[in-house]
């Protein structure tokens, strides 16, 4: 190819940025984000960032620097509004055309929203902007309640919790993270929150945000800050539009081709056939970003690769810190081993005999061996703490 577009400025991006240039492409290239701002990292907009003790430099991989220096032409504040497969354009919102050999959308994910009235008075948390307001928003408010129970909303809760502000999570399932993680496993996280004194409410049907706070179905919850965090859906609009197959995300195969042969995608947006579990997977994971990008910047160019590895994640909430690494559906068997109550433990999760994830709680340098176990048959006996 002479000419490669990306549209979409996060990980996925950066990453087959880097990956086409350490393969030596040498041809045009061109990055169009929405967003004023180069690519960043997200997690820490949860965590260390938003507790205002990360450095804003180091959320950002590089500087305007290294894009110039590797010849990359950064559209950023701009977004790709209308995709012509056949003419091979992308439209921006400026009306300017940009014609492409290969195009990788890596478009991400948008926060979920509800359909409740009230609901814009409730801040969403998914870009560098959002948790600068989010940040601001918090030194002036008191209480804090988090609609929904998922891993942003948990780590928002105990970063603001540790601020000082007085925080409730409203979870609607049964448990935060019960849908993901089973209830032995779930219950363990929900416990630290519990211990360091966020609120949890399970089962909550929230009906309104007003001013003040949240009504549920059971009543007033006061909140002088209310954090909308139910998700993320992928920004597939314009991949749909265009006419490409789109199913839960953009469809692609292990080489994260689309349908259209000139098009590929990566990371949130993507649901690639993962060929280490035969399926087809949507995973929202910054490890996932990375490779997925890595592997766009090979395939575009028709080099060997494929989507074959175990989606990996990690996160910091309070004193609980771990790493994952697999896919386990929530009522696999969960065994744990380790010092449980300690908060130093390996989670196993097992389906017919064959581990399907585990997740090292507190524990170092052991995810590697983890990940070599996913997928075997084991004897639940044999499983340790790995250390
Ligand atoms: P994104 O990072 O979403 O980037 C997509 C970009 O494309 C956006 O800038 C968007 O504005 C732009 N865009 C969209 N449409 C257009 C268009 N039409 N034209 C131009 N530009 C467009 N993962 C973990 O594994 N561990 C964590 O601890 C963790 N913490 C997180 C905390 C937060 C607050 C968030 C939001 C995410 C977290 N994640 C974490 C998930 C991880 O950050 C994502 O998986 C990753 O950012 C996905 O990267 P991406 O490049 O696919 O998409």
């Amino acid at each position: 190819p002479r000419s490669i577009v990306i549209v979409g400025g996060g990980l996925a991006a950066v990453h087959a940025v880097e990956s086409l240039r350490d393969q030596e492409y040498a041809g045009r290239l061109t990055l169009v984000c929405r967003e004023p701002h180069a690519p960043y990292e997200r997690p820490p907009l949860s965590k260390g960032y938003l507790a205002g003790k990360d450095d804003r430099d180091a959320a950002f991989p590089h500087d305007a620097g290294w894009y110039r220096d590797n010849d990359v032409t950064l559209r950023l504040g701009e977004a790709a509004t209308d995709l012509r497969l056949d003419e091979r354009v992308v439209v921006l919102d400026s009306g300017e055309s940009l014609g492409y050999d290969r195009l990788l959308v890596a478009t991400g994910a948008s926060p979920r929203t509800l359909q409740i009235p009230g609901i814009e008075k409730a801040l969403t948390l998914r870009t560098i902007d959002d948790s600068e307001r989010l940040k601001a928003a918090m030194a002036e408010g008191k209480r804090l309640a988090v609609i929904g129970g998922g891993w942003i909303g948990l780590e928002v809760a105990a970063t603001a919790h540790q601020a000082g502000m007085e925080v409730v999570v409203l979870e609607a399932g049964g448990r935060p993270l019960g849908h993901l993680l089973g209830p032995v496993v779930a219950d363990h996280v929900a416990a630290i929150h519990a211990k360091n004194g966020v609120e949890i409410r399970t089962g909550v049907q929230v009906e309104e945000v007003v001013d003040g706070g949240v009504r549920t179905a059971d009543g007033m919850v006061a909140a002088d800050l209310v954090l909308l965090a139910v998700g993320a859906t992928p920004t597939s609009g314009l991949a749909e539009a265009a006419g490409l197959d789109v199913d839960g995300g953009i469809v692609v195969d292990e080489r994260l081709q689309t349908s259209d042969p000139h098009v590929f995608a990566a990371g949130d947006v993507a649901n690639a056939h993962n060929t280490a579990l035969g399926q087809r997977l949507r995973v929202e994971h910054w490890d996932n970003a990375i490779r997925q990008g890595k592997l766009a910047g090979r395939t575009m160019l028709g080099l060997e690769g494929g989507y074959d590895w175990q989606p990996y994640f990690f996160t910091d909430q309070f004193d609980f810190s771990m790493e994952y690494v697999g896919r386990n559906a929530p009522d696999d068997e969960a065994v744990l081993r380790g010092d449980v109550d300690g908060g130093e433990y390996v989670a196993w999760w097992l389906r017919d005999g064959v581990v399907t994830a585990g997740m090292n709680v507190n524990i170092w340098d052991v995810n590697d061996r983890i990940r070599e176990l996913v997928g075997t048959k084991v004897d639940p006996a044999d499983l340790t703490d790995l250390r």
